[in-house]
C-alpha cells in the first residue's frame, strides 16, 4: 500500500544526521513510485514531487528535527496542499431549500450517500428530503426510499406506492426533480437532495439529462460521487463529469476499501473541486467530512486519532462516556465492569478492525488487527459475566479457586481467564495514565 511504501522510505532516512541533494533525489524516486502505484493521475504526481524537492532543497536544516522527521513533515504539508488544504462547509442557500445534487457514474455510490448526507444534515439540525430522480436503473426509486426510510427522512418519488419493477421507464427525471422541488417547498424542508442515475461510462445521453437537471434545478451544491477504487480511471472520469455537468465538490466513496490514497489525491488536482465527503462503507453511519490533513496523516500512517474519536463520540453512548470520565475524575479504580463497559462500547462501533486501523502505528499492529474478531469480544463478555459483582469490582481477589469456578461458568479454559486477567491489568494502567492527561492511549483489551 502506499502507506507502507512510504513509511519504509522514511525508515531508510532514519538515523542520518544530514540531508543531502542525493537523499532527497532517491527518496522522492521512492515516493514517486509509491503513490504511481497506489494509482495517483501522474500530472499530480510530478507537481507533487517538484514541490516536495523544491521545499526539501530550500529548507533550512533544522536542528530540532532530525533529516527523516523533516521529510515526513515536508511529505505531510504538500499532501495536505494537494488534497485541498482546508476542509470546505456545504454552500447553504440564501433562501432555503438548499439544492444539493448528486452525480456520478453507475454504481459509485450516490443513492447510498443520499441516505447518509441525509442522516448527516438531519443530525446537524436540518430536515432534509430526497428526491429519486433516476429513473434509468430499476429499483433505483425503491433504494433509495429504503435509503430515506432508515435515515428517517421523506422521500420524494414518482411513483408513490407502485412497486419499481412497474416504474414508468419513459418518467422524465427532469419533472420529478422540479416536482420534487416544489414538494420540499410546500413541506419546508431547508434541504432537498437529488439522487440522479448514472451510467457505467461517461455516455452523452447522461451527461446531458444531468446538464438539464442542473438547469431545471439550479442547486447550490453539485456533488460529484466517485468511487474510490476506480484509480487511474478516475482522472477520465472527473474531467468528463467536470466538463459535462460541472460539480462544486466531489465526495470520494468506498474509502474503506484498499485504494485509499489513489483517487484522492488525483481528483483534486485534477478539477480543482475540493473534496468535501468521505464514504467509509455501505452502512449509514459510514460516512465521513473530509479533512485534508487528516487525509495526509494517514496515507502517511500516523494515524487519524481525531476523525477516530470523532467516531468514537459518535457511537459511544455519552453517558457511559461520561461516567468513565466522572471515575477519572474521583480517582476511582477502573474495573471488570468498566472493561467489559468498554468492550460492549468497542463493539458497537461495528467495524472494530476498521476503526483500529486509524490507530496511530497502526502498520506496525497489522498482524494482530488481522487475528482480532468481534467473537474474541463475545468470549470476554462471557468470561467476566461468569464473574461475580464482587469479583467484578475487586478483581485482585480473583484466586486460583475463582478462576477455574469462572473458566468453568464461561465454558473456557483457565488459561483465557488469565489472558483476560492480564489484558485488563495492561488496561487498567492505560487509564490511569490518561487519567493522568497522557493523552490517547493505546486501545486497552487488545490481544498481545
Ligand atoms: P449509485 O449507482 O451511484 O447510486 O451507487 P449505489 O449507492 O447504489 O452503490 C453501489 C454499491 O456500492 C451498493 O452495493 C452500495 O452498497 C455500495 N457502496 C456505496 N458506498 C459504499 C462505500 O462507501 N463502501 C462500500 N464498501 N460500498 C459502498
Ligand atoms: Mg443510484
Amino acid at each position: 500500500s502506499l502507506t507502507e511504501r512510504l513509511s519504509s522510505t522514511f525508515k531508510n532516512l532514519r538515523g542520518k544526521g544530514r540531508l543531502t541533494e542525493a537523499d532527497i533525489d532517491a527518496t522522492a524516486r521512492e515516493i514517486r513510485r509509491a503513490l504511481l502505484d497506489a494509482d495517483v493521475a501522474v500530472p499530480a504526481v510530478r507537481q507533487f514531487i517538484k514541490q516536495v524537492k523544491e521545499r526539501a532543497l530550500g529548507e533550512e536544516v533544522s536542528e530540532a528535527l532530525n533529516p527523516a522527521q523533516q521529510v515526513v513533515k515536508i511529505v505531510q504539508s504538500e499532501l495536505e496542499e494537494i488534497l485541498g488544504g482546508e476542509t470546505r462547509t456545504l454552500q447553504l442557500a440564501k433562501t432555503p431549500p438548499t439544492v444539493i445534487m448528486l452525480v456520478g457514474l453507475q454504481g459509485a455510490g450516490k443513492t447510498t450517500l443520499a441516505g447518509k448526507l441525509s442522516k448527516h444534515l438531519k443530525q446537524e439540525g436540518h430536515a432534509p428530503m430526497l428526491v429519486a430522480a433516476d429513473l434509468q436503473r430499476p429499483n433505483a426509486v425503491k433504494q433509495l426510499q429504503v435509503n430515506g426510510e432508515r435515515a428517517g427522512v421523506h422521500v420524494f418519488a414518482p411513483h408513490p406506492g407502485v412497486s419499481s419493477e412497474h416504474e414508468d421507464p419513459t418518467g422524465d427525471p427532469v419533472e420529478v426533480a422540479k416536482a420534487g422541488l416544489e414538494e420540499a417547498k410546500n413541506r419546508q424542508h431547508d434541504v432537498v437532495i437529488i439522487d440522479t442515475a448514472g451510467r457505467l461510462g461517461v455516455d452523452q445521453e447522461l451527461m446531458q439529462q444531468a446538464s438539464d437537471i442542473r438547469a431545471a434545478t439550479n442547486p447550490d451544491e453539485v456533488l460529484f460521487v466517485i468511487d474510490a477504487m476506480i484509480g487511474q480511471d478516475a482522472v477520465a472520469t472527473a474531467q468528463a463529469f467536470n466538463e459535462g455537468v460541472g460539480f462544486t465538490g466531489v465526495v470520494l466513496s468506498k474509502m474503506d476499501g484498499d485504494a485509499r490514497g489513489g483517487a484522492a489525491l488525483s481528483v483534486k488536482y485534477i478539477t480543482g473541486k475540493p473534496i468535501m465527503y468521505a464514504s467509509t462503507g455501505e452502512g449509514l453511519g459510514d460516512f465521513e467530512v473530509f479533512h485534508p490533513d487528516r487525509m495526509a496523516s494517514r496515507i502517511l500512517d500516523m494515524g487519524d486519532v481525531l476523525s477516530l474519536i470523532e467516531q468514537a463520540e459518535r457511537t459511544i453512548d455519552k453517558s457511559s462516556a461520561e461516567r468513565m470520565a466522572q471515575k477519572f475524575a474521583d480517582q476511582e479504580d477502573f474495573t471488570l465492569e468498566d472493561f467489559l463497559e468498554q468492550m460492549q462500547q468497542l463493539k458497537k462501533m461495528g467495524s472494530m478492525k476498521k476503526m483500529l486501523m486509524m490507530m496511530p502505528g497502526a502498520q506496525g499492529m497489522k498482524k494482530q488487527l488481522e487475528q482480532f474478531d468481534d467473537s474474541q469480544v463475545n468470549r470476554i463478555e462471557a468470561i467476566i459475566q461468569s464473574m461475580t459483582p464482587y469479583e467484578r469490582n475487586v478483581p485482585k481477589a480473583i484466586n486460583g479457586s475463582r478462576r477455574a469456578r469462572i473458566a468453568a461458568g464461561s465454558g473456557v479454559h483457565v488459561s483465557e481467564v488469565n489472558t483476560l486477567l492480564e489484558r485488563f491489568r495492561e488496561a487498567q494502567k492505560m487509564m490511569k495514565k490518561m487519567a493522568a492527561g497522557g493523552g490517547m492511549p493505546g486501545m486497552p483489551g487488545m490481544p498481545g
